[in-house]
């Protein structure tokens, strides 16, 4: 069972956590992140208890996705080490970015692990279902450090269909193995996209590679997500897609397959 691991072993606040789930891809600009947001709104509508936490130090997204850019970290004045998570649609979230200030860009590389870390074990996430973790990109050190830490349940992986990146795919599941961290689902995005004018399917970057890798590494789900131009507007208005279109949209369905993995 992939979420046999006990709670005893997550520290900080993140003991009432039931699950942790990372969302990870090796490269930047995927749409790792969208994902990541959409995918807790998808779980939050099947009735789950769900946070977010963006990981990301150097490029943290979550604030510009929900809106929520001038919005800054707030600890009680009794209790300043336990930092308030910020809500949003009734769902908590987390990031580097409410912390505000250009110092961000200069971190070096050993001290991001530690400030993630603390950062994600100091919210007050509560009692949750699940907490998504927005993975930097990447198989490095940061993102090794994180796995150890925070004891994921298991990974979703995004990739794009390209031949370079079903080698990065290759690279990410081998690192979750490595760790122990079960890959549930991998979401090739930007895979497709309808022409407006005569309807046809076009697959800019080929076929890909989900059905090699479903039957290489035997992961249970592998889902296609089109580039889809409301995906971006939504996204850069701070609405998260699946809140703001249709339930019976196909980008909804497929979030919700994605939420049900
Ligand atoms: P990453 O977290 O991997 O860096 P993002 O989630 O920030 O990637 O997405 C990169 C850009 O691509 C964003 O502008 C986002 O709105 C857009 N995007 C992501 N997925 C899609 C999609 N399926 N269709 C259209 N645009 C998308």
């Amino acid at each position: 069972n992939v979420f046999s691991q006990t709670n005893s072993q997550k520290r900080g606040n993140l003991q009432n956590v039931n699950k942790i789930i990372a969302v990870s891809s090796c490269k930047g600009g995927v749409g790792k992140s969208t994902i990541a947001l959409n995918l807790t709104f998808s779980l939050q509508k099947l009735g789950f208890k769900v946070g977010i936490f963006d990981a990301d130090v150097y490029g943290p997204s979550l604030p510009t996705l929900i809106g929520k850019e001038k919005q800054q970290l707030y600890a009680p004045e009794d209790k300043p080490k336990e930092i308030l998570p910020i809500e949003f649609n009734g769902v908590k979230t987390m990031s580097y970015g409410y912390a505000g200030g250009n110092q961000k860009a200069i971190i070096r590389g050993p001290m991001v692990s530690s400030i993630v870390i603390q950062l994600v074990q100091q919210t007050q996430w509560q009692d949750l279902d699940y907490l998504i973790v927005d993975m930097p990109p990447g198989t490095g050190d940061i993102q090794i450090s994180l796995c150890q830490e925070l004891n994921f349940n298991g990974a979703v992986i995004v990739t794009t269909p390209q031949r370079l990146s079903f080698i990065d795919v290759v690279k990410g599941i081998e690192m979750f193995d490595v760790l122990k961290v079960p890959t549930l689902s991998v979401v090739e995005n930007m895979a497709e996209y309808v022409c407006s004018n005569c309807n046809h399917i076009h697959r800019p970057f080929g076929p890909g590679y989900m059905n090699m890798l479903q039957k290489q590494f035997g992961i249970a789900t592998a889902l296609s997500i089109p580039l889809y131009g409301d995906i971006s507007k939504y996204s850069d208005l701070g609405s998260p897609v699946v809140l703001t279109l249709p339930e019976d949209h196909t980008i909804n369905n497929i979030y919700r397959q994605l939420a049900n993995s």
